[in-house]
């Protein structure tokens, strides 16, 4: 088994159909296979073995794919990255990681160049077009490596249920099942379909749902490497997008530009939303803006990462994430582990072929999250008397902005070692765009001075854009619980936390 076998597969069978397409360029699956056996080359030839580490920092590409299948095809793992991290963060995944070699196209190049330093691994800056240059002269890697089905393909980092981020280890199995699922029984894709490929490459949703999804049935992949309502409307109109997929906030801003009825889109059949809840309203208003069905799906990067879905053939439910996917068990239980009755609100378990292997060397973690065969959430919901399934809340602290995860830790990290913080706490707070901004309540040391403004442009340098907080305000004490754990949900922002 390996995850790349797709495309080999749909080389043979379709060579001149295209694989991807950004702007004109259009990659067929004849060229995706012979670039990423390349690719494979050049690995092997760099002393890249079966079961190495190798990170990937790359904007929604076909570079993405490109090496993304070709680290799979040397039996290496993969370790996609954000290519907005700085320094610190590069260092941070590339170290834990254990990836001793990174191919990046990166927002910040000497950021990059710094991260890898730190960690020691070595880092590969390429430009827009750089790739071809580097896989012009390699060696073409015809044969792909061998995987059993619990090798691992990708680790994906997330913060799981606490601390800092972790990578969730999964397996060539479980990401190949999830795309298969999601391209064969939930979007009934076909190799005429064009997915709008909007969605980061990086993270799980965009990874299986749109590149593998695609992949598995030979569709095309159109990519758009930053979201912008505009240019993705001219594709959908231009590149006649069959199925969408997005977070809710791509959702809310499709609907807003001034011109929308302008554009065609009478080629779309299908949308999907994942990876936060969408807005009802938002849902309904989509579906009747762009006359196609809007289809929630929920998961976990350590799910692979679709674990539930609604149906394209089911009586519609908006707002709810639908049921357990083919081959998946999901399951509400209280607090002592008891499944709660109907209705009733607990914790979502998962058990199946798309839960992780567990946490990359983190077997205390592992064991926490992976218990008696199922996952643990950290998510709240509720099963209906259809056994249709509602997420009330999450329990976990994880802000998601704009669809980007933010991991309160990290940022918080990063305010205290600010010499005038004492206690720093981040929390997510409800925006009608974004879903949620980050915001953080500082409390300073006695006798120390700072600004919220400093504070905040302290953190801003440090860390991705999406993650410094917009909004900090200073305060006298945080509420604390009898352990001394400050209780995030008791903290009040300010009525207009502005930047004091
Ligand atoms: P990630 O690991 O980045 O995929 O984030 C997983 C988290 O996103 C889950 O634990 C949920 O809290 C949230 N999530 C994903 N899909 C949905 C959905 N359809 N509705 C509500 N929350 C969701």
């Amino acid at each position: 088994m390996n995850l790349a076998s797709n495309v080999v597969r749909n080389a043979s069978a379709h060579p001149d159909r295209a694989a991807l397409r950004l702007g004109d360029d259009i990659l067929s699956y004849h060229t995706l296979d012979q670039v990423s056996a390349r690719m494979a080359g050049l690995l092997r030839d760099r002393g890249v073995k079966p079961g190495d580490q190798v990170a990937i920092m790359l904007p929604n590409s076909p570079d993405f794919a490109i090496a993304y299948f070709g680290v799979l095809r040397v039996g290496g793992i993969v370790v996609p990255m954000n290519p907005l991290l700085k320094a610190r963060e590069v260092a941070y995944y590339l170290g834990d990681s254990g990836a001793r070699l990174l191919f990046a196209r990166p927002a910040f190049p000497d950021e990059v160049r710094t991260g890898a330093q730190q960690a020691e691994a070595d880092a590969v800056v390429v430009d827009p077009g750089g790739f071809d240059a580097l896989l012009a002269s390699a060696p073409l890697a015809e044969d792909m490596i061998e995987r059993r089905e619990d090798d691992t393909a990708v680790i994906l980092y997330t913060s799981g249920t606490t601390g800092e981020p972790k990578g969730a280890e999964l397996t060539h199995a479980n990401l190949t099942r999830n795309c298969d699922v999601v391209a064969a029984e939930l979007l009934h894709l076909t190799s005429d379909d064009v997915i709008f490929g909007g969605l980061p490459l990086f993270h799980a949703f965009g990874q299986s749902c749109t590149l593998n999804a695609a992949v598995a049935a030979g569709a095309c992949l159109t990519l758009l490497p930053r979201f912008d309502a505009d240019q993705a409307l001219q594709m959908l109109a231009e590149h006649g997008v069959t199925v969408f997929a997005g977070v809710p906030t791509i959702f809310s801003r499709l609907l807003q530009p001034a011109d929308r009825d302008t554009y065609d889109v009478s080629a779309l059949r299908l949308a999907v939303s994942g990876g936060a809840a969408i807005p009802v309203q938002v849902l309904r208003a989509f579906e009747a803006a762009f006359g196609c069905v809007v289809l929630e799906g929920y998961g976990l990067s350590e799910t692979s990462p679709v674990a539930s879905f609604s149906r394209l053939d089911a009586p519609r439910k908006p707002g709810s994430i639908g049921t357990p996917i083919h081959g998946v068990q999901m399951q509400v239980v209280d607090n002592s582990g008891n499944e709660v009755p109907q209705g009733e609100t607990g914790e979502i378990l998962i058990r199946g072929h798309n839960v992780m292997k567990g946490y990359w060397r983190r077997p205390q973690a592992t064991a926490a999250a992976i218990r008696n065969g199922w996952f643990h959430t950290g998510d709240l919901g509720r099963v209906d008397q259809d056994g249709d399934i509602w997420i009330v809340g999450r329990e976990t602290d994880l802000i998601i902005r704009g669809g980007y995860n933010v991991y309160p830790r990290e940022v918080e990290d990063v305010l205290y070692e600010h010499p005038a913080v004492a206690e720093a706490a981040v929390i997510g707070l409800p925006n009608p765009d974004l879903g949620e901004e980050v915001g953080a309540a500082v409390v300073l040391r006695p006798g120390a001075a700072a600004t919220a403004q400093e504070l905040r442009d302290y953190v801003k340098r440090q860390v991705a854009a999406y993650k410094y907080p917009r909004k900090v305000w200073i305060v006298d004490a945080l509420p604390k619980g009898s352990t001394g754990k400050i209780l995030k949900r008791e903290i009040v922002p300010p009525a207009e936390p502005g930047n004091r």
